[in-house]
């Protein structure tokens, strides 16, 4: 195992912000995952595991201790049968290829989170979902090297408890698990509507009628890419807020005073658009000269990195606009990255 020293974290994160790592291991076997976990333990030191780092700020202040990136790869298909079939996918392998080799299968459950950065690993983390689908509806077990007992471990989905964007792994057993595998169950049927509206307004644009796991894949590909940045090529961590869920009462509040406004009824609530109040709340394609931070034109949820050298500047900015939808509405918003150690 090579222990890399003194890393910069900003290579690390797609927001390209962060300081150094004390300890760095690329892990691209569970031998080397067990044995980086060992060096950690046996000097006394801090470990986090991170994949591609598209939902990871990092702090300036950077981290004493050892960050292992996951590079496990892997993919098998296991049972089938008649409707469907079992796939083990190794956590280090980019989610999207993932998402292109299930569809070349004729596969369905996972085709309308393409494009998602990231690897697969990291899904189950915040329960990833887009467009009317989410990693809890597939995933069948997590497998995981359990810090705790040292022993490989399998988790299965009603274990991870899953929520909007979140799970297990995010809230009470968080650094407990090092992810290893997912094992997700696919279906040979084709995808049924209701479609996601985004999805449904594409294909009858398109006249695409019946479509299978490909044509979903193909609208979401185009969807994505009109309205969202690549953090290859401009820094973000996607979504910076996750959508507030608030009481009926609130939503009945809110659209007395601004008329129609997006939201779901989900279990707990009302769900309403983080874009619509970041929007109406003043930063709408604002460039923020003071952090370097911005909204991304057309998606105000997205927080791009302009000029930022600093993780406190992005946390500024991102304080400037909790402020004011605060301020203004009465909602509290919460952070979708994970802001580390
Ligand atoms: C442009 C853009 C669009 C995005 N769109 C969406 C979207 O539509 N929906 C959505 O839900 N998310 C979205 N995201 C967020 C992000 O892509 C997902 O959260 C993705 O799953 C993160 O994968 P990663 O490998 O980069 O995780 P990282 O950022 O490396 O890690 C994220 C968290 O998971 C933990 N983790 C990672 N790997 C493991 C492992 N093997 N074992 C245990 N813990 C692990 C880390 O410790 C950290 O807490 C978007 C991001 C960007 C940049």
């Amino acid at each position: 195992m090579e222990v890399l020293r003194n890393i910069s974290l900003g290579q690390y994160s797609t927001m390209k912000l962060g300081g150094m790592a004390k300890y760095l291991v690329i892990a691209d076997s569970l031998k080397t995952l067990i044995e980086a976990s060992e060096f950690a333990e046996s000097k006394k030191i801090p470990l986090i595991v991170i994949g591609e780092g598209s939902n990871t700020i990092w702090r300036d202040e950077g981290f004493n201790g050892l960050v292992i990136v996951n590079k496990i790869k892997g993919f098998r298909q296991t049972l089938e049968n008649d409707s469907g079939c079992c796939i083990d996918i190794g956590a280090g392998e980019e989610w999207d290829k993932i998402v292109e080799k299930s569809v070349e299968l004729k596969l369905t459950g996972i085709e309308c989170l393409s494009l998602i950065p990231g690897t697969a690993g990291a899904m189950p983390v915040q329960n990833v979902g887009a467009y009317g689908q989410d990693i809890s509806q597939s995933l069948i077990t997590v497998s995981a090297y359990d810090r705790q007992t040292h022993k490989m471990t399998i988790l299965t989905a009603s274990d991870c408890h899953f929520g909007y964007r979140t799970s297990i792994f995010k809230n009470e057993q968080h650094g407990r698990f090092l992810i290893t595998s997912i094992s997700l169950l696919l279906h040979k049927d084709s995808p049924l509507p209701p479609f996601y509206p985004s999805v449904k307004s594409y294909l009858d644009e398109h006249n695409l009628v019946n479509p299978g796991p490909e044509t979903l894949r193909e609208a979401v590909i185009a969807i994505r890419s009109s309205r969202l940045p690549d953090p290859r090529v401009v820094p973000n961590c996607g979504s910076f807020f996750a959508n507030p869920t608030v009481s009926l009462d609130t939503l009945r509040r809110l659209e007395e005073n601004y008329g129609s406004i997006p939201h779901w009824t989900v279990d707990s609530g009302e769900r309403v658009s983080a874009a619509w109040l970041i929007d109406k709340a003043g930063f709408k394609d604002y460039i923020d000269p003071e952090t370097g931070i911005a909204t991304w034109p057309g998606q105000p949820l997205i927080l791009v990195n302009r000029s930022a050298k600093r993780t406190t500047d992005l946390l500024m900015f991102a304080n400037k606009i909790c402020s004011e939808v605060e301020r203004k509405f009465s909602i509290h918003l919460t952070q979708e990255p994970e802001l580390l150690p």
